[in-house]
């Protein structure tokens, strides 16, 4: 066990939209597993992008 505790011990993600790092929140204490995006705006953005993106399969 490392004698030294990081101040910040705290699990993180990479946002799928901004691919920007973020860190666990008490908000998503719940659903930690499904959170993608740091914010509530990449989510939006997301979702924007994906509507735009028409995949012809
Ligand atoms: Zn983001």
């Amino acid at each position: 066990m490392p004698k030294h505790k990081k101040k910040s011990d705290l699990p993180s993600k990479i946002c799928i939209q901004c691919d920007r790092p973020f860190a666990w929140r008490k908000k998503w204490a719940n659903n930690w597993a499904e959170v993608n995006y740091c914010s509530e705006r990449c989510r939006n953005d997301y979702k924007k992008r994906k509507q735009n993106t028409k995949q012809d399969d």
